[in-house]
């Protein structure tokens, strides 16, 4: 029997919610008043630009997650998953948000309204890179304002909350490029660092194996190409039972913290 390969939806369902949606135009309001401090005019471009992209990347990041294509009855080999009725490549799974199975699953982000996941992760990170830049920007631009004002107190006082509201998302964008630059780093996605012992390939993996992982060099120039071809991925474990296991310190044959 000829072994079917599922492809990818051409389905692109993005519904940021409304909270979120308010969320990015309260931020964008912050960053105008951020703009505003026109320190030098080649900041303000850059800026500007940064803030057009990052937004024009939440808006689109969530429109080509790698959703599969229903409607393939028969993939040999491969785990099915009962809703969709398609059978799963490795690293796939199902989203209850969206209704449909995503290749390599990453997590359904609440921000840009769908899933993360192989057609997308690399957007995703961009979208990332671009909003820690721009942030970073614009609370360089609010705090050289607020040392350099003299005999402006109102406008002081409102370049400090703007400063301190913005610290939070700067915090949060920060936060999350360093997370997933390691994951990117160690062939990992959210969902199977987070999920590890509930997800059926990685239960029997020591904790310190990256089960997918090619070295740093190799996991990077995969990422680069993820997302490219028109079916999902192939995934290849890189471990076996029986190959050595790398020291890990939270977890060897002395201690065990986790
Ligand atoms: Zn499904
Ligand atoms: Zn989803």
């Amino acid at each position: 029997m000829e072994q079917q390969t599922p492809t990818f939806s051409s389905l692109s369902r993005t519904r940021i919610p409304s909270e979120a949606l308010s969320a990015w135009v309260f931020y964008l309001g912050l960053s105008s008043v951020a703009l505003s401090c026109v320190i030098s005019w080649e900041l303000f471009a850059i800026s500007l630009l940064l803030h057009l992209v990052s937004f024009w990347l939440m808006v689109t990041t969530g429109r080509t997650p790698g959703y599969l294509k229903t409607g393939s009855d028969d993939e040999a080999g491969l785990r099915r998953c009962e809703v969709c009725n398609i059978g799963q490549p490795l690293r796939t799974k199902h989203c209850h948000d969206c209704k449909q199975c995503v290749a390599t699953f990453d997590h359904h982000c609440f921000w840009i309204g769908a899933c993360v996941g192989e057609k997308n992760h690399r957007r995703f990170l961009i979208m990332l890179l671009a909003l820690s830049v721009s942030i970073t920007l614009d609370l360089t631009l609010l705090i050289t304002d607020i040392l350099t004002m003299e005999n402006k107190r109102f406008l002081k006082i409102l370049y400090i909350v703007c400063s301190v509201l913005l610290s939070f998302p700067a915090l949060l964008t920060l936060v999350l490029t360093s997370y997933h630059t390691y994951l990117i780093c160690t062939a990992q996605t959210t969902w199977e660092n987070l999920s590890r012992l509930s997800i059926t390939y990685l239960q029997d993996v020591p904790f310190s194996v990256c089960l997918f992982s090619k070295g740093l060099i190799g996991n990077v120039a995969e990422f680069i190409n993820r997302g490219t071809s028109e079916v999902p991925f192939r995934w290849e474990p890189q471990w076996k039972v029986g190959d050595p296991v790398p020291f890990s310190l939270c977890d060897n044959d002395y201690w065990n913290c986790c």
